[in-house]
């Protein structure tokens, strides 16, 4: 099995299951905390909040402060499936398609057409499509990262078989597999150095996602969302500052929220991630979050390794 070199002692590993948590805590925390600016310009939210700082709700979908949307609500989807069956894209597809029926507030398009795809074709990948690079794959990936943990080539692959069941584009393939390292490493304690390494390797391999000069765009489109993202989190040092910068950058600001919040959950921890961003939460959400994550976690290759107990 491909190693992070992590540690096993129980220290190492309760630490990391508290980076799991915090991975998918931060994300629906990106998720709730950048709805309310989705489509607005950077000077807009300028007008209205000056720095938008606090989950509040509102914006184009009128939420109720601390609700999230179909990023958080499809990653659930993964989670729940990884949780009940282990690794099922069939299982994962069918628990889009109950969701998709049960009219949430939001879908994306990309996301309908392939779950439309699956209703009526049972199929769980479409063909290639030249429009399918946007980031609804990517914003879904972290429970695949912490389910994998400590095998990179099992996330390699569950993360584009998850991807392709609505997007089949190799910069939403190649977005998911590195939002899933990134995590990884976060979890497994690797230093910023390590990360921003990992980074510049897949620049190297699709130099579309450089981010030196960041053009300041963040919308839908992978490549957009993923610059967005990368940029706030090697550029700001703490999980509050990484999620704050990245939002009030607009565009798709609840994906972009909900992938920095991923990472930066993973990377910074449980102790960064802001109380007063959690009370906002539905608290049943947040104790479904930690189940799920714990679980995830023990399935995973990493969370198998049990310490020999003498
Ligand atoms: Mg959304």
């Amino acid at each position: 099995m491909p190693s992070t070199g992590a540690s096993t002692s129980p220290a190492a590993l309760a630490d990391v299951r508290g980076r799991a948590y915090a991975t998918l805590l931060g994300s629906a925390l990106g998720d709730a905390l950048g709805a309310t600016v989705e489509f607005c310009t950077q000077s807009e939210i300028r007008a209205q909040y000056g720095v938008l700082r606090k989950i509040v709700g509102g914006g184009w979908l009128k939420l109720k402060p601390g609700e999230v949307t179909d990023d958080t609500q499809m990653s659930l989807c993964v989670a729940r499936s990884l949780a009940a069956v282990g690794w099922s894209p069939a299982d994962i597809a069918e628990r889009f398609a109950t969701w998709f029926k049960s009219w949430p507030v939001d879908v994306g398009n990309t996301c309908r057409r392939g779950i439309a795809r699956y209703i009526n074709h049972g199929t769980l990948t479409g063909p290639f499509n030249e429009g399918d690079a946007g980031n609804g794959a990517a914003m879904r990936v972290a429970p695949v990262a912490l389910a994998t943990l400590a095998d990179s080539r099992l996330l390699e692959r569950w993360a584009v078989e998850q991807g392709h069941i609505t997007h089949n584009h190799p910069l939403s393939d190649a977005a998911c597999v590195l939002v899933g390292r990134l995590i990884h490493m976060g979890c497994t304690g690797q230093p910023r150095e390590r990360l921003r390494r990992e980074v510049d390797d897949v620049i190297v391999q699709f130099p579309t996602f450089r981010i030196s000069p960041y053009r300041g765009l963040s919308t839908a489109y992978v490549v957009d969302t993923m610059q967005t993202v990368l940029h706030h989190f090697l550029s700001t040092n703490s999980f509050e500052e990484c999620l704050v910068a990245t939002v009030n950058q607009g565009g798709d600001a609840d994906t972009t929220g909900a992938i920095a919040g991923a990472i930066a959950g993973a990377y910074y921890g449980l102790e960064q991630v802001p109380r007063h961003w959690v009370a906002k939460l539905a608290p049943a959400l947040v104790r479904e979050i930690q189940d799920l994550s714990g679980h995830l976690f023990e399935r995973s290759p990493l969370g198998h390794r049990q310490p020999v107990v003498m």
